[in-house]
């Protein structure tokens, strides 16, 4: 197992964390003067300060992806939204690309409109349908670019609003269903946050292999969680074997960076400075 005190440059920041108290530009100027190598930005965050600026930041400060968050929303309730959605995947997967991201993470939708109001449907299997033939549909395009998607499984809190894949199981039998091939195009991104607490989970790690884990994600699961979102830990503060997750991770040959990323009420009412200091110092102790 890597000696993650001994190996910063495996350090990758989900901008997310500190979405709150800066633009991207800023995140990344910061993360610069820490010698940080590695982010993984939003869209929004990259559209607000502009695609072409932020990739020729990235590049003067040597800054790479260690991903892109996300694609995915793949559900509607007709046809037109079906299409909106393949069409806002292609051009996720094509910021991808200009920014040289290893994947794109797909959040992959749930209950069509259920994030922002009421659902339009309750019909969870017609949204796993839609998921999958969402994802199809959008690998082969990101076939065509060479940008691999990973498939990041929520945890079941998350079912109705944001992601209808639940579990590693789920989201490796959607890998092998539509790459049999195990070609690299398709993948999971693992958020520690969402799979902890599966029962299944040691042996769908080793299921999904290094040419499956295509990126993995750290934070804590507080107790008691007062949000379903935005009550986070900072790895050391929850309840989750970190080490023993990413020693799981890394015997099945993961060998990429280990990216923090908290959605937090609490984290983002600090100055960015103190969070980015303390992600680093517990991913070098906890992770
Ligand atoms: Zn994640």
């Amino acid at each position: 197992m890597r000696e993650l005190s001994r190996h910063q440059e495996l350090f990758s920041l989900n901008t997310a964390t500190v979405r709150m108290q800066a633009p991207l530009d800023r995140i990344i100027e910061a993360c610069a003067a820490r010698g940080i190598g590695l982010i993984d930005p939003w869209r929004d965050q990259v559209q607000a300060v502009g695609l072409d600026k932020i990739g020729r930041q990235l590049r003067d400060a040597g800054i790479k992806l260690s991903g892109y968050c996300r694609g995915g929303f793949f559900t509607a309730a007709d046809q037109a939204g079906l299409a909106a959605a393949l069409e806002d995947n292609r051009r996720a997967i094509d910021e991808a690309v200009t920014l040289g991201a290893p994947c794109l993470v797909l959040v992959v939708g749930a209950l069509p409109g259920a994030l922002t109001g009421p659902p339009k449907s309750k019909d969870i299997g017609i949204a796993r349908s839609q998921v999958r033939d969402g994802i199809a549909a959008s690998l082969d395009y990101a076939r065509t670019v060479g940008m691999p998607l990973a498939i990041e499984p929520l945890h079941p809190m998350q079912a109705a609003e944001r992601a209808c894949v639940n579990t590693l199981e789920q989201a490796l039998d959607l890998c092998d269903a539509l790459d049999p091939g195990r070609s690299g195009a398709l993948g999971v991104a693992l958020d520690a946050y969402h799979v902890w607490w599966d029962p299944k989970l040691s042996g769908q790690i080793e299921r999904a292999g290094a040419d499956r884990l295509l990126a993995y994600h750290v934070c804590d699961w507080l107790v008691p969680t007062k949000d379903l979102v935005n009550d986070r830990g900072m790895m050391g503060d929850g309840v989750i074997e970190l080490r023993k997750l990413r020693g799981m991770v890394e015997a099945a040959g993961y060998k990429g960076a280990v990216e923090v990323e908290l959605f937090s009420d609490a984290w983002w009412s600090q100055p960015m400075d103190d969070v980015l200091d303390t992600c680093m110092s517990r991913f070098k102790t906890v992770a």
